[in-house]
């Protein structure tokens, strides 16, 4: 079976399932992902889907219409996102153990899962895969054949998610509009020039475009705002002027300096996927009924999934619950409530929050965005909290608990340690070292070491049983 083992969702950072990959084959995941970020937040074509995405989730009343044509441009940029990202994948390896690249690539091929669609989509860039400039040729194929210029799109036709499709597949069109057929013609004509003994460094490939009638323009901040011009008027709908800039590279990578892509790289953030939330074996209400546990709160399309897990006997439960329900658990046992920050906050807004939060000894709040994003909501937050660290799974955990509050955040910083450790050495948290007597001293339930390490097991969702050595980290 093939694991999901990164995420991107057109939000601001991509996540990574920290139980799924480990080491070199956990960077490649995550280039991959990067690679996806990388194109939506530096193309039109990725800012505009980026956009829609965005306006879909803020606009109740045009959800469907503004979702259909997020949709149809996904899909026909699909080839292209994911071709880049694996090539990418593939182009690391090949760095890291060159004898391996040809029986990888063969076990793309010839696979009969999902990786079949990834060695469709990375065919055409494979020529470039072993040369130097492999990995910029890709990206120079991939700005040109995304940014497509959409002021040349008939107006009224984004309401129209048929028409719009119609539209892009034309073949009158293909080449203006469509990516993945851009994509296709670009890394044709670029093979050409190099069968024609032109060496790669030397390719221009926004020349070879020029040849072949591929027009294109690049993403800058007044593209943008024609743009969400365009979208405003296409669905006559009120738009934040801020939204203009949304774009799902937060500013505090652009403007920090280095190398874009590495920049983005560091902002994957180890969150439990969604799909996990789906797996795990249901057990039902009255089973729980114990002293020792632990219970993750999940909210999914605006119902409770519970996660119980009876430390004792080492079983997970897993179920939907009504809202009384949860609250009915909370208040009969005495035990340790987890929520990813998210699920906090939707809880809040929706005013679901009270009754639970006051049933509840302590709440563990599972930071799920990375910390470059997060610092500035822990500070406002906490006032010289106590913090302290351990590693699993390959990710250091912080924890930080204020003394005077109920809570105690868990972040991360897995792509991050030194912005971790000089936050730390700054006095910003007062680092101390666990123990069950400093954890009996400053969490009002019973709890011991064990148990913390337990409640990162409910974070990810992981079966007990499966439990590997954890050890406490220093980086300071
Ligand atoms: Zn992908």
């Amino acid at each position: 079976m093939v694991v999901e083992a990164g995420h991107f969702n057109h939000e601001s950072f991509y996540r990574f399932d920290p139980i799924c990959t480990r080491g070199k084959e956990r960077q490649y995941t995550l280039f991959h992902e990067t690679s996806h970020q990388y194109l939506y937040g530096t193309t039109t074509y990725g800012y505009i889907i980026g956009l829609l995405d965005r306006l879909s989730i803020i606009n109740p009343n045009d959800n469907i219409l503004i979702k259909s044509a997020a949709e149809v441009l996904s899909v026909n940029a699909q080839k292209i996102n994911e071709g880049v990202a694996t090539f990418f994948e593939l182009f690391m390896k090949a760095i890291d153990f060159p004898n391996e690249l040809d029986s990888c690539i063969k076990n793309l091929k010839w696979s009969e899962d999902i990786r079949k669609k990834y060695y469709k989509a990375v065919e055409d860039l494979l020529p470039f895969i072993k040369q130097k400039d492999g990995l910029k040729l890709a990206l120079d194929i991939a700005d040109i054949a995304l940014g497509v210029d959409f002021s040349k799109i008939p107006r009224n036709i984004l309401r129209n998610s048929k028409e719009l499709n119609r539209f892009i597949v034309d073949s009158d069109n293909v080449k203006q509009f469509r990516p993945d057929s851009r994509y296709s013609i670009l890394a044709k004509g670029v093979l050409n020039n190099i069968k024609n003994q032109q060496l790669p460094s030397e390719i221009c490939v926004d020349k070879i475009a020029e040849q072949l009638g591929i027009e294109y323009i690049q993403l800058n901040s007044d593209i943008q705002f024609k743009l969400m011009n365009w979208i405003r008027e296409e669905f006559s709908i009120e738009l934040d002027e801020k939204l203009c800039f949304y774009n799902t590279i937060p500013k505090q990578v652009l403007m920090s300096s280095g190398n874009l892509f590495i920049n983005l790289y560091k902002l994957g953030h180890p969150t439990p996927l969604d799909k996990r939330f789906n797996i795990v074996t249901c057990g039902s209400v009255p089973e729980i009924n114990r002293e020792q546990g632990i219970l993750l709160l999940h909210w999914q399309n605006e119902q409770f999934v519970m996660v119980f897990y009876d430390v004792k006997e080492g079983i997970c439960y897993n179920y939907e619950a009504k809202y009384d329900e949860v609250v009915n658990i909370c208040q009969r046992m005495n035990m340790p409530v987890i929520l990813l920050l998210n699920t906090y906050q939707l809880l809040k807004d929706n005013n679901l929050l009270t009754n639970i939060e006051n049933s509840v000894p302590v709440f563990f709040l599972y930071i799920d965005m990375p910390y470059q994003l997060s610092k500035g909501y822990i500070k406002k937050s906490c006032n010289k909290p106590d913090a302290f660290l351990f590693e699993h799974y390959e990710v250091p955990f912080l924890f930080v608990k204020d003394k005077r509050k109920k809570y105690c955040f868990i972040q991360t910083f897995a792509l991050n340690k030194d912005l971790m450790a000089k936050d730390i050495r700054n006095k910003y948290f007062n680092l101390v070292s666990i123990s069950d007597e400093y954890i009996r001293r400053n969490f009002s339930v019973n709890l011991n070491t064990e148990d913390l390490i337990n409640i990162v097991h409910a974070i990810f969702l992981t079966k007990l049983n499966d439990r590997e050595p954890v050890y406490e980290i220093s980086i300071v």
